[in-house]
């Protein structure tokens, strides 16, 4: 293979050059952006007048694939990774707070000490998670565990929504399963919450961007790829903004773009079409610190409308999933809904501070049955449409993981191997 040309630069066509890379193949990435990191980036904003990242993210530490990249980037570091797993959980309405502990080992030993777990849940609540093993793709989140009580209000439910991006009533319990196994089924050391310690680019795209470009990885960016040429069986030239770019006979196509875009470049592509918002609020918080936890923890808050609080350099953090009801309210009114609950949270002072909503509107794709039936596999269009030199890699490709890094970077690999067999 002489190259291969990586069409969009967010974590799937990052973790598709890094894999060629390894491999000694050279790549070209277009992105459309000014930047690459896609849905994961971090930029400065002018009028908070500091760095923001798009959107809260959060990895935890049995993403394998996840930590496997930032470990081939050279980019561990610029994660958190705590000893132990802690999520502190706070309920608005009635003031209680409580942490979930899980112990390192495989053995879960903590669900036999009830401080350790959330309160008013019995041991056998934890077991019956073990049914989602043999949940069928029709089954949603609640109907597969809403019957779990305090258990499901106070941990999973959240927990789902944060994963899922989707609400639990509608949402595919076997795509939760699918985290729950690589996370809590594998015992709290794969559940240790990582954050970057400066910012997303910072830990999951610069580096990246600097491995690759160091094994003859180029980036082109503001390059938007409006369609794709196509002759005997294989792609020969993608329509860039200023004119053709030949795909010679030993070069591939890796299409990295959304699942909104990949069917505008390949038609027929099937592709999920129903999308969830993620909406995070980066309150300014200089002069704050006095009545906010240390910098990097964060606390899941219930009964409100903010949903995870994040303290970050320079701004405490909200991220609020499957939002697309809020999507219609006004910016300055949702930020005064959402600096209420940090009051009760926290001890804040009653004015709110300078404050970014960002709107991420198609944050991912609806984690239902039906969208996931619409994922296809990094060699569709071999299989599919006879096109030999062209793969899929993206959240929304059939990664059985829902959209999420691990599932971005997961794709990006699978992209990369189904090029190599091509
Ligand atoms: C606010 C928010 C919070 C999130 N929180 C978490 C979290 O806590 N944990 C977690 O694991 N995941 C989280 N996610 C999900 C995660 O960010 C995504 O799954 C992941 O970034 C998707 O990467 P991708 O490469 O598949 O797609 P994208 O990031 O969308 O990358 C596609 C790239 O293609 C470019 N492009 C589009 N069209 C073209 C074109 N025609 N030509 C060239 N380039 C093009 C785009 O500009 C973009 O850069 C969150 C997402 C959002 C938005």
């Amino acid at each position: 293979m002489k190259r291969v040309h990586i069409v969009g630069g967010g974590l799937a066509g990052l973790s598709a050059a890094v894999a060629l890379a390894r491999r000694e193949i050279p790549t070209t990435m277009y992105e459309a952006g000014p930047q690459a990191g896609g849905r994961c980036r971090s930029y400065f904003d002018r009028e908070m007048s500091c760095r923001l990242d798009n959107g809260n993210h959060l990895l935890l530490s049995g993403n394998q694939v996840a930590m496997a990249y930032l470990a081939t980037i050279g980019a561990r570091d610029t994660v958190m990774i705590p000893e132990v797993a802690r999520f502190p959980f706070c309920d608005l309405e009635s003031g209680e707070r409580w942490t979930v502990a899980p112990n390192i080992g495989r053995i879960p030993w903590w669900l036999l000490v009830p401080r350790r777990r959330v309160p008013g849940t019995r041991l056998r609540d934890y077991l019956a998670l073990g049914r989602l093993v043999r949940v069928g793709p029709e089954m949603t989140v609640a109907a597969a565990l809403g019957g779990l009580g305090p258990l499901y209000r106070r941990l999973l439910e959240p927990l789902a929504i944060a994963a899922l991006n989707t609400r639990p009533e509608v949402a595919q319990a076997q795509l939760l399963a699918a985290v729950v196994q690589g996370t809590l089924g594998q015992g709290g050391g794969a559940c240790r919450p990582c954050l970057p310690r400066e910012g997303l680019s910072e830990s999951l795209v610069l580096p990246a961007l600097g491995w690759c470009a160091a094994r003859r990885g180029r980036l082109i960016t503001g390059c938007r790829i409006a369609g794709v040429r196509t002759e005997s069986g294989r792609v020969v030239a993608l329509q860039g903004p200023k004119g053709e770019i030949a795909v010679g006979p030993d070069e591939a196509v890796v299409l990295a773009v959304p699942a909104w875009v990949a069917p505008t470049l390949l038609p027929g592509v099937p592709a999920p079409d129903a999308f969830e918002a993620i909406l995070n609020l980066h309150y300014r918080s200089a002069g704050l610190s006095a009545g906010l936890p240390p910098e990097g923890t964060f606390l899941g808050l219930l009964g409100g409308t903010a949903e995870w609080a994040f303290v970050k350099k320079g701004v405490v953090s909200v991220t609020i999933s499957a939002a697309n009801a809020l999507l219609d309210v006004a910016g300055e009114a949702l930020a005064e809904r959402v600096w209420k609950d940090l009051r009760r949270a926290f001890s804040l002072p009653e004015e709110m501070p300078p404050v970014r909503v960002v709107r991420e509107k198609r944050a991912t794709f609806q984690a239902t049955a039906a969208q996931a039936a619409r994922r296809p596999a990094a060699d569709w269009p071999a299989r599919h449409a006879g096109l030999t030199n062209v793969v899929l890699a993206g959240d929304w490709t059939a990664t059985g993981l829902p959209a999420t890094i691990e599932g971005a970077i997961s794709s990006g690999i699978a992209a990369a191997a189904a090029v190599r067999a091509g």
